[in-house]
């Protein structure tokens, strides 16, 4: 079976195949900066040594077998099979200039969250770091960046935080210099609220980003969304919360997907509001993402706005997301569960 290479750094590369450090860089920068996975097009290299990288390696294993384009945002979602037949979702979302790329970290996922495509099928596995960032590679594959870099958010399918050190490594590939070289600040980490490891989070020393994946602010019903609360409730993630803010100065986001009559009245508002207190935290207000079979409705545009106008009121800082690919199954989750379904 040939080697991956897309997950070793340039050093790696270069001990791996006994080369120079140069040209350890080259490879990885064909790789991730020009994003050419066939190595016979590597025209710096010594003809040998691409031959040699033909015959006992691999630069991507991950393979992209559905990918829809919405006519309106232009917001790209592929669909990618992994070696052993599993599937998962990656997304590129426009933004004016801007070009977000939302990963996956496992396949499946064991949380269950009930208004989320991705947990009704339940857990598959964990992601190999490789896996992770060969769905960035693929997605920009065809976008001429123009110098720009885009920014990276882990909010495709699993828990990121489930799957730690593969996670943490990802990033540091992404950050690389002869990659991608993404800016931590660009970089965002989303959870459901993994407790221990959004005390280990607050240890890394970099500048990456942490979402709170919250969508309600008082226990009963946050259980019920967000069943991860029942092992670790407000109280504990809040003093997670107070710690990660102390140890790292960072400002937190906290994700709220707005459910028709289920936590998008004034009184969730001010829960919300309320639990916020002396965070430095700011609010990501989505509107929910429809899935089929799922017993929500998302929360009307008005009401969206007057939620956000009451945080706002109350002294938090709030954003109402755009919708960007109900036209392409753009919900985590939902390309994947069609092609199971077939
Ligand atoms: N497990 C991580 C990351 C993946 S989900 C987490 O929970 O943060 C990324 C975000 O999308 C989360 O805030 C999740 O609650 C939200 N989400 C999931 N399904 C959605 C849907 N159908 N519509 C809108 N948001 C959804």
């Amino acid at each position: 079976m040939k080697q991956i290479i897309s997950a070793c750094s340039p050093l790696e590369i270069a001990g791996l195949l006994e080369i120079k450090p140069f040209q350890g860089r080259q490879i990885f920068r064909w790789i991730h900066q020009k994003r050419i996975f066939d190595f016979h097009c590597m025209t710096d290299l010594p003809l040998p040594l691409r031959q040699r990288l033909c015959e006992e390696f691999t630069a991507t294993q991950i393979l992209p077998i559905d990918t829809r384009l919405s006519q309106s945002t232009g917001t790209k979602k592929v669909l990618f099979q992994l070696m052993d037949g599993e599937t998962i979702e990656s997304v590129l979302i426009r933004d004016q200039e801007r070009i977000t790329l939302c990963l996956s970290s496992q396949a499946g996922c064991a949380l269950k969250c009930a208004f989320c495509a991705t947990g009704q099928a339940g857990f598959r596995r964990h992601l190999e770091v490789h896996e992770i960032i060969e769905q960035a590679l693929h997605l920009l594959r065809e976008e001429d960046l123009e110098g720009r870099t885009p920014n990276i958010v882990y909010m495709g399918m699993g828990e990121p935080l489930r799957n730690y050190d593969a996670v943490m490594r990802s990033i540091r590939l992404l950050m690389e210099k002869d990659g991608l070289a993404i800016g931590a600040r660009k970089i965002t980490v989303s959870t459901a609220g993994e407790v221990p490891q959004i005390e280990r989070f607050a240890d890394e020393d970099w500048q990456v980003r942490l979402s709170i994946s919250l969508h309600a602010a008082n226990n009963p019903l946050r259980s019920k969304l967000v069943p991860i609360n029942r092992k670790y409730p407000l109280e504990r993630l809040r003093n997670a919360l107070d710690l990660y803010c102390s140890k790292t100065n960072r400002q937190i986001t906290f994700e709220w997907t707005l459910l028709d009559g289920v936590n998008d009245s004034p009184e969730h508002a001010a829960e919300l509001l309320e639990y916020a207190q002396g965070l430095k935290a700011f609010v990501n207000i989505i509107p929910w993402n429809p899935v089929k079979g799922l017993p929500f409705k998302p929360a009307p545009i008005k009401r969206c706005e007057e939620f956000r106008n009451a945080l706002i009121a109350g002294g938090l800082q709030a954003t109402l997301r755009q919708e960007k690919g109900q036209d392409i199954e753009a919900a985590c989750g939902q390309l994947r569960r069609i092609h199971i379904s077939r």
